[in-house]
C-alpha cells in the first residue's frame, strides 16, 4: 500500500512515537509547523473525514481523548492548543490517511489561511 502513515504505523519507514494504542498513534510532523506538532493517526486506513462510517464515533472520540492527554504531556494544554483535521486538497490535505494535526508551543492565529 502506497499510504505513507500506514508504512510507519507497519515500522517500514521511521516515525518518531510519542503515543501507540490498539487503535491510534501520535507521531511528530516532520515538517513542524509550531514548537510541538503532533499527528494523532488512526491505525486504519480511512483517507478522509468524509470516508468515516458512523461505526467510527467512539474512534473520533478517541483521538480527542488522546489529543487531550498527549496536549497536557507535551505541556501546551494550559496555554492553548490546537487540532486540525485537512480535509480534501482544497484545504491543503497531502495525505489522504485522516491524521488531526495537535500544534501548540506558540501563540497560534486565526483564521488560519
Ligand atoms: P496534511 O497536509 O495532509 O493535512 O498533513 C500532512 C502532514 O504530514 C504534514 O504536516 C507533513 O509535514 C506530514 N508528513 C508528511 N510525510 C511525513 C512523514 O513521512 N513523516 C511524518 N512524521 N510526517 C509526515
Ligand atoms: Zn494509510
Amino acid at each position: 500500500m502506497e499510504c505513507v502513515f500506514c508504512a510507519i504505523i507497519g515500522g517500514q519507514l521511521p516515525g518518531e512515537f510519542l503515543y501507540q494504542d490498539d487503535a491510534v498513534v501520535a507521531i511528530k510532523d516532520v515538517n513542524p509547523q509550531a514548537p510541538v506538532h503532533l499527528l494523532i493517526i488512526p491505525r486504519r486506513h480511512i483517507p478522509t473525514l468524509l470516508d468515516l462510517d458512523p461505526a467510527d464515533e467512539g474512534l473520533m472520540g478517541h483521538i480527542c481523548n488522546v489529543a487531550t492527554q498527549v496536549a497536557t504531556e507535551q505541556q501546551i494544554s494550559a496555554e492553548g492548543f490546537r487540532l486540525v483535521v485537512n480535509c480534501g486538497l482544497g484545504a491543503g490535505q497531502s495525505v489522504f490517511h485522516i491524521h488531526f494535526h495537535l500544534m501548540g508551543g506558540r501563540t497560534l492565529h486565526w483564521p488560519p489561511g
